[in-house]
């Protein structure tokens, strides 16, 4: 058994690091007072893709770097070192790449070099962790769709300029179906005030949004499945980017432990401290492998659904206490926007309710092991 990194993850790895210090951690002040600007991110996103880095996971046909999940995780991990919240441009939802040659040609391509934005909108007042009770409905007229119905939490939702929206169209097959929609078709949006300013979820309202038969993404009645498979993709970054969050934050904790005194001696020299510290590491240390775990199940081709919920489950849940701890030894200090660690507080909290909130995680590692699945710590066989 190997843990070391290969040559390349190595290299990927160490270019990422770099663009983080010389890039993003110095525009970190900037970023708590006023936020990252679109024009800046696309700025730092022309830059990055100048030396390369771009569309992660998108194939090389599309001009991506089509990386492996093993070094997507890595350099997920190494962004989220950041409270900059940058990514590399060239990417688009995973299910536009189902969408037929005139689809990709209208969204899939144009989303991914950043000239259109887009969003997932599956969610609904009703229907959160049970995505197949959604009640918003496409009827047939004529050739076209009628599409009425609510969504929200939806991100980028205010400022995307068309919207994946799933709908019922069989009521007694309960069948769903995919349907790519403009804002100019007739949809409206409104922003919902969140406790971190991330994500900048919306709420959708289509009333009577009349659609061609061409805005069908995939086939009709098929939509589900093609829901789940965008939903499962993003719990490997999200693992992932919480082992950088909590890297970071040990890293400031240990530092400001051996720097702040109190009566007399550095605060890191008490047991309280330390332990604070060591449970950190611990739990960072086997959140960072359950993560990778779950990228090595997806790049050697097994079902990664159970070690992925395990990750996201876990991760999500240990990079809350690493920051919370972190922000503890810093004192006041921690408490104050002059650092990252209270917009992270907050920023975290939402990792452990979207793509599946911890309760779900929950129900699909049980329900592995119940139905007979998985065995029992086995699933590295
Ligand atoms: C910042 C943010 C961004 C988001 N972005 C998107 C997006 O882009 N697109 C999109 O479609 N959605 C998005 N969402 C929505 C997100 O996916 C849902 O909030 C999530 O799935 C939970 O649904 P819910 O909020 O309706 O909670 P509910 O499903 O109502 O659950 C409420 C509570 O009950 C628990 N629970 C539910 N069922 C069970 C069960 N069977 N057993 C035990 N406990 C259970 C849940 O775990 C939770 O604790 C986003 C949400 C947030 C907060």
């Amino acid at each position: 058994m190997d843990f070391a990194l290969n040559d390349e993850q190595l290299a990927i790895r160490g270019t990422v690091r770099r663009f983080v210090a010389a890039e993003l951690l110095p525009r970190e002040a900037g970023f708590l007072r006023h936020g990252l600007p679109r024009d800046e991110l696309r700025e730092l996103q022309d830059k990055a893709r100048a030396f390369g880095f771009w569309g992660l996971a998108t194939p090389e046909e599309y001009g991506g770097m089509d990386l492996p999940a093993i070094t997507r995780s890595i350099v997920h991990t190494e962004l989220a070192t950041t409270c900059v919240p940058f990514r590399f441009g060239g990417t688009a939802d995973n299910i536009l790449f189902h969408a037929n040659a005139e689809q990709r040609a209208e969204y899939l391509v144009p989303t991914i070099e950043g000239e259109r934005l887009g969003c997932f909108a599956l969610t609904e007042p009703g229907a959160g962790s049970d995505a197949s009770a959604i009640a918003t409905t496409a009827r047939r007229a004529g050739d076209d769709w009628l599409i009425n119905g609510q969504k929200t939490f939806i991100t980028n939702g205010n400022d995307a300029d068309y919207a994946i929206v799933f709908a019922v169209t069989d009521r007694d097959t309960r069948g769903i179906t995919a349907f790519l929609v403009d804002r100019t078709a007739g949809w409206t949006s409104t922003p919902i005030a969140t406790m971190g300013s991330w994500h900048e979820p919306a709420t959708l309202f289509l009333d009577e949004v009349r659609v061609p038969a061409t805005a069908v993404l995939g086939e009709v009645d098929k939509g589900f499945e093609l829901a789940m498979r965008w939903v499962g993709a993003g719990r490997h970054a999200i693992a992932a980017q919480c082992v950088g969050i909590a890297t970071r934050c040990l890293r400031m904790a240990v530092d400001y432990a051996g720097l702040r005194r109190t009566f007399g001696r550095a605060i890191g020299s008490n047991q309280a401290i330390q332990w604070m510290i060591a449970d950190s590491e611990t739990e960072l240390e086997a959140g960072r492998w359950l993560a990778l775990r779950a990228a090595w199940d997806a790049d050697r081709g097994a079902d990664a659904r159970h070690s992925t919920a395990m990750a996201k489950l876990y991760c999500t849940g240990m990079v809350g206490r690493v920051v919370d701890r972190a922000l503890q030894i810093h004192g006041g200090m921690g408490y104050t926007k002059d650092l990252p660690l209270e917009w992270w507080y907050r920023a975290v909290r939402a990792m452990r309710i979207f793509e599946g909130t911890d309760e779900v995680q929950r129900l699909i590692i049980s329900r592995d092991l119940l139905r007979g699945h998985t065995r029992i710590g086995g699933h590295v066989a």
